[in-house]
């Protein structure tokens, strides 16, 4: 019995050639090339399951931080006015402006949360030796929110929510917004971390050892 014997069957195709190949025939160590052009079809990082933890723990922290300090302190007619993200999102749907608050509640918000709530999920638990319970609809929650999360649109988001706040008052950033800024980073730094075939590696080994 292989390591992988539960997918055993499974078959990967190489994008640069379209060969395909038996995944019980590649070697899940290290990295792996396709046999007939020697294209590299994935590299596993040995210590990259474990750096994606530390920037998660990093992102929580940071999650906390930008949503409990105001992230713009808005100024109008002699009174000043802090913000914290959601409260900014309120003011905005108030405002008239839904489709931009949508988009920052999303971006802002909801994203980062779900990205930070589902890898946390899957790799806290093999951290202490265990295989997280019913992982699959997480495990492809990941992927989906890795499309759908978007530095950029966030950037764009917050660039158009200053601007519009700023027609009618004066905006400065304040400690959230930093908090937000660095923690998109540390969760684009997780996610890219996040290396499947090291996941499976890891998941399949606690497995063959909860066998014996
Ligand atoms: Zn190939």
């Amino acid at each position: 019995m292989g390591m992988f014997s539960m997918r055993s069957g499974e078959l990967i195709v190489c994008d640069q050639c379209d060969f395909l190949l038996r995944k019980n025939l590649i070697d899940m160590r290290g990295s792996s090339s396709c046999s007939r052009c020697g294209h590299v079809l994935f590299r596993t990082h040995p210590l990259g399951l474990h750096r994606c933890l530390i920037f998660l723990i990093t992102a929580v922290v940071l999650f906390v931080i930008a949503n409990i300090f105001p992230i713009v302190t808005i100024s109008s007619d002699g009174l000043t006015n802090s913000s914290t993200l959601l409260e900014a999102v309120y003011r905005l749907f108030q405002d008239g402006i839904p489709s931009i608050a949508l988009l920052v509640f999303l971006t802002a918000f909801l994203m980062p949360a779900l990205q930070i709530f589902s890898l946390t999920y899957l790799l806290l638990p093999l951290k202490f030796g265990r295989i997280p319970l019913r992982f699959g609809p997480i495990f492809r929650l990941v992927h989906l929110v890795k499309t759908w999360a978007m530095l950029e649109v966030f950037m764009l988001g917050l660039i158009v929510t200053i601007t519009k706040l700023n027609a009618f008052a004066t905006v400065s950033p304040d400690i959230g917004l930093i908090s937000f800024i660095l923690l998109m980073i540390s969760i684009t730094a997780a996610s890219a971390n996040f290396d499947k075939h090291s996941f499976w590696k890891e998941v399949d080994a606690i497995k063959l050892r909860g066998q014996r």
